[in-house]
């Protein structure tokens, strides 16, 4: 496919090429921009924010909602795209592309919400006969870098809520799978977007998306990511608003009362959903002794019977990881935490990008397994005498995004909910859910702000306060 900068599509001198993760097929080639065409994207962005600016806010919700519906129209075919782009199962794929819909259809409905306040000035001494007020203009220019894994919706997290608040978007999807954020275009400007409000720059994040961040015209920028790179855009970005939406290594916490047959599903469709390639993959399994054995027991016939292989056979239950390497390094992290003590309940093995579903026990929680974000289809279970020690176990990492306990203890849910530090807390199911309207972002190096349409409309927004003096 081609690029779409500065309202064209747009060739590249160099390609890069896209790959199906199981078998190394060239699915399509994208370019790789060279830094002219950064200079281009941005210049349209700039004049595309300016008319963005002056659409009614009527208009910005007909174009998000006609894209919503083209959206659901075509989901079969986007999730046939994302499927062969990043790996994930057919029906995962089509999943998304729906919720992808979603998202674009709540932007659409939000565009006509954004509000200011009243100020009650005489509330302060001396500020009588004033009449405050605040106004929720754009950004301008929002700069949307996203990863692999989910490669339309997150993409349509940003697109979304940036349109409808009335900005210019420009994207920089992750050069493994670009292609549906390139068909969303395609899309949105069917809708009627203009032109010059939407881009889709393809390239490698260390100069493309390094060369955008560092650029004062940008004025927000938008990252979902690892928290290596969130943490080098945080250094070239200079004086913008940012967003992070980061890394985890979530935890799921098993109480003595817990149902186990709900833990173990919960655990199979949490930990393994997309070969574990989500930010909130339930990673580190935390059981109390009494049920710890039971667990380990009704998880290990679970996790053998999720057959692996091809994304696009019907059989297959999980796919290839994204890249070769990515399995390489998710092999050699269970071998290392199996040579320092923890015991392979099934899985371990590996054929190329496709890791078998890996069942680990005994795993401690200074192994890496547990300390790092493991981003791929294995799941720990580590044992906690307490409720205290769970609670400690859980908080003790970097990160902070989604946490979940089961229990049937309202007191123990309770505590839960307030003393870990997370940003998503499920009480009954695993740390993997996410409604897309709901507030969303991590706490810790997982992340700054928050996404959900609504909410992701206030960070790309900035507040203006009005004062008339009377009289
Ligand atoms: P990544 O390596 O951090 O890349 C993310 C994006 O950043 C890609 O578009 C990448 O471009 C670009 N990039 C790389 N280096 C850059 C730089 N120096 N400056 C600007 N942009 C740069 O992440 P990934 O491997 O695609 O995705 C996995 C990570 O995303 C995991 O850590 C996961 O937890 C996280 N994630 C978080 C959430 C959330 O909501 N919190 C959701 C999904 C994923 P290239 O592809 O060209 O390198």
């Amino acid at each position: 496919m081609k690029m779409f900068i500065h309202g064209e599509w747009v060739e590249g001198a160099k390609q890069i090429e896209v790959l199906n993760p199981f078998d190394g097929s060239v699915v399509d080639t994208v370019p790789q921009a060279s830094s002219s065409d950064i200079e281009t994207v941005l210049a349209g962005a700039v004049r595309g924010a300016e008319i963005m600016r002056n659409m009614p806010a009527y208009d910005r919700f007909r174009v998000l909602r006609k894209a919503a519906d083209l959206m659901f129209e075509r989901q079969d075919e986007l999730g046939r795209t994302i499927s062969c782009e990043e790996g994930k199962v057919l029906g995962e794929g089509v999943f998304e592309a729906n919720r992808a819909a979603v998202t674009i259809e709540t932007s659409a409905e939000e565009a006509k919400r954004l509000t200011g306040e009243v100020l009650p000035l005489d509330g302060a001494p001396g500020a009588t006969g004033k009449l405050g007020f605040t106004l929720r203009i754009p950004c301008g220019v929002v700069l949307a870098i996203t990863p692999f894994n989910f490669p339309l919706n997150l993409v349509c997290h940003k697109v979304g809520p940036a349109l409808a608040a009335g900005n210019a978007v420009i994207v920089k999807p992750a050069s493994d799978t670009p292609l549906s954020a390139l068909k969303l275009v395609e899309i949105l400007l069917e809708a009627g977007v203009p032109p010059l409000a939407v881009s889709c720059i393809t390239g490698s994040g260390g100069s493309v998306g390094e060369g955008l961040c560092g650029d004062d015209r940008v004025r927000k920028i938008s990252f979902t990511g690892s928290a290596e790179v969130g943490r080098r855009i945080g250094q070239v970005a200079g004086l913008k608003k940012v967003t992070m939406e980061l890394g985890s290594n979530s935890p799921l916490i098993v109480m003595d009362d817990a149902d186990l047959t709900k833990v173990v599903d919960a655990t199979i469709k949490t930990g393994f959903a997309n070969a574990g390639q989500v930010c909130i993959s339930a990673q580190r399994v935390i059981a109390l002794e009494n049920v710890y054995t039971d667990l380990v027991e009704a998880l290990h016939p679970a996790v053998e019977a999720i057959s692996a292989g091809d994304q696009l056979d019907a059989g297959t239950l999980m796919g290839p990881m994204v890249r070769e390497r990515d399995a390489a390094r998710v092999s050699e992290w269970i071998d290392e935490a199996v040579s320092d003590g923890a015991r392979l309940v099934c899985g371990g093995g590996r054929q190329a990008a496709v890791v078998t579903p890996t069942l680990l026990a005994d795993v401690k929680p200074d192994m890496r397994i547990s300390r790092d974000e493991l981003f791929g289809p294995a799941v720990g279970v580590t044992h906690a005498a307490n409720m205290d020690q769970a609670i400690e176990m859980a908080n003790d990492t970097r990160f902070g995004l989604s946490a979940s306990i089961f229990t049937q203890d309202i007191d123990a849910a309770v505590r839960f909910a307030r003393n870990v530090h997370s940003g998503n807390i499920h009480i009954n199911w695993g740390p993997m859910w996410r409604a897309d309207l709901m507030p969303y972002g991590g706490l810790k190096e997982s992340g700054l702000g928050k996404e959900g349409p609504k909410y992701a409309i206030a960070e790309m927004t900035e507040l203006k306060t009005v004062v008339i003096h009377e009289g």
